[in-house]
């Protein structure tokens, strides 16, 4: 069984965070450490640790995670310009915290996809 992270607590509202959305799938808040002028988390409910252990069953929340961040950049007024989807795994992906979360990004131009 994998070990709850501080984003359990945040969708469960035992540490208090503003939630942008809310649904039985997914929750999604404002990033506490902003990388650029728009940064959002969009997190499933449940505990999943990795992308490496998205199952089938989970194709319906990883679906609604991706209809969150089109409303939720178009409610930021980032759509048009446009924005990044990023998810990183495990070490060499640079992941924090082991519960997944999607990144969007946005707001202002964001440069090359990747620096090493
Ligand atoms: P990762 O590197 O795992 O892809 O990203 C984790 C992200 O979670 C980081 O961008 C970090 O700033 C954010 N984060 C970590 N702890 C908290 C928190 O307690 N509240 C919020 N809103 N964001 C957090």
């Amino acid at each position: 069984m994998a070990e709850e992270t501080i984003f359990s607590k945040i969708i469960r509202q035992e540490i208090p965070t503003p939630l942008l959305y809310q649904d039985d799938l997914v929750t999604a808040f404002r990033d506490i450490s902003p990388q650029a002028k728009s940064h959002i988390l969009i997190i499933p409910n449940k505990l999943i640790p990795t992308v490496n252990d998205i199952t089938e069953d989970d194709e319906l929340t990883i679906g609604r995670m991706f209809s969150v961040a089109r409303k939720l950049a178009k409610e930021e007024g980032i759509n048009e310009d446009g924005y990044r989807l990023i998810m990183n795994c495990n070490k060499h992906g640079g992941q924090e915290v082991y519960h997944i979360h999607m990144h969007l990004v946005g707001g202002e131009p964001l440069g090359k996809m990747l620096s090493i």
